[in-house]
């Protein structure tokens, strides 16, 4: 699976094994009988509203109203802030970072930035004793977090997923598709990325590329299928795990004290365990909808279903002032992301992923839950 960088993770070129299944599903094996279950009811299910014409399609909400005049150089604002917060940790973080060098043996700190340089020592120390390096990078990954949850909470996971169940059944979806999706959700469960390394990862080739997203600034949702399926002995069939990277936190500290604004990315995660990769039949009128009303394809629907979900359970979270402002926090992580739309190939070909605009005005905009708290009522123009 190539990779996508136009999701919520950071992908690097020393990332790219990584990458090939962060914050996105691979097809779900196990998922295709009951997939092949939901296409059998389809015909039951709702109907998919006709696309609205043209001119009725305009989103309730503008690109810039979330990103900003130059939502490039918000992201660029929030790399500096990421960055700028860890240094300012790194006092607290060396003396942790000094009794894993002295426990495992491994070179000495270096002066000024030695995070980066002391989790990479740990590669070449021990290239082949899988074991070892997992509990060294285990103990660093540790450290950071103890750190950076010092200072940034994780958000409530427990109301993140209450909410998306919420509107999974709150929606149209007949009982069993509902108790399908539900059931994903349930087993679907937040881990940070020492207890990923622990428990998770079992070989080299899927250890060295986690070295350099440990600060940075993302989430992924690794599935069973991901992560290793029957041959991992901690999972258990359909589960999902969401690993949630430090820099995500260390980026959300804004200074003034504000909570972490993530509720739309956990629950674009977690809607990553119920998305078109493991459901594709359940979401082609869906997909359909919005090719017809904004011309636009995409190899994969995984994030634009991944966003409908979250957006769709974003009011619970919504505070009812300052709603704009919320969201354009909540956002931040992807505003400047240009995926494709602007292409001419589009016409002729699929994009691989939805731009920022395109997440922004056509699947939150048209979203009328968060219209009717923003205080608008913009039709929706697709469902499921
Ligand atoms: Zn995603």
């Amino acid at each position: 699976m190539a990779p996508r960088p136009l999701t919520f993770i950071t992908i690097t070129a020393a990332a790219a094994l990584a990458a090939s299944y962060a914050c996105a599903s691979s097809l779900d094996k196990a998922a295709l009988s009951a997939d092949e279950l939901l296409l059998s009811r389809k015909s039951a299910s709702p109907a998919t509203p006709a696309p609205a014409p043209a001119a009725e399609t305009a989103s309730g909400i503008a690109y810039a109203d979330i990103c900003g005049a130059d939502p490039a150089a918000l992201s660029e604002a929030r790399d500096k802030r990421r960055s700028a917060n860890l240094k300012a940790l790194e006092p607290e973080i060396r003396p942790g970072f000094q009794a894993v060098v002295k426990k495992y043996g491994l070179p000495d700190l270096q002066s000024g930035d030695f995070i980066n340089s002391a989790l990479n020592s740990v590669s070449y120390t021990f290239p082949y004793q899988i074991e070892k390096s997992k509990g060294a990078l285990a103990e660093f990954a540790e450290v950071i977090e103890a750190a950076v949850l010092n200072k940034m909470p994780m958000p409530d996971y427990g109301r993140i997923k209450a909410a998306l169940i919420a509107r999974i059944k709150s929606s149209g979806l007949e009982i069993p598709v509902k108790a399908e999706l539900v059931n994903r959700v349930e087993l679907t469960s937040l881990i940070l990325p020492s207890q990923y390394i622990r428990k998770y990862i079992t070989s080299s080739e899927e250890l060295w590329p986690v070295i350099p997203q440990l600060v940075a600034d993302q989430a992924w949702n690794a599935s069973y299928e991901d992560l290793g399926g029957a041959g991992n002995p901690e999972l258990r069939p359909n589960q999902s795990v969401i690993i949630v990277y430090p820099g995500i936190l260390l980026a959300e500290m804004r200074g003034d004290g504000a909570p972490a604004r993530l509720d739309f990315v956990l629950l674009h995660e977690t809607a990553h365990s119920i998305d078109s990769g493991r459901f594709p039949s359940l979401y082609a009128g869906y997909a359909g909808c919005l090719k017809s009303a904004y011309g636009q394809s995409f190899k994969n629907w995984d994030e634009v279903l991944a966003d409908y979900w979250a957006v769709s359970a974003l009011p619970a979270f919504m505070p009812r002032s300052g709603g704009l402002d919320y969201l354009g926090k909540s956002y931040e992580l992807i505003c400047g992301t240009e995926g494709e739309a602007g292409s001419l190939l589009v016409a002729i070909t699929s994009a691989d992923h939805p731009s920022a605009k395109y997440r922004v005005e056509n699947i939150l905009g048209r979203d009328p839950g968060v219209a009717k708290v923003l205080g608008g009522q913009p039709a929706a123009v697709c469902g499921i």
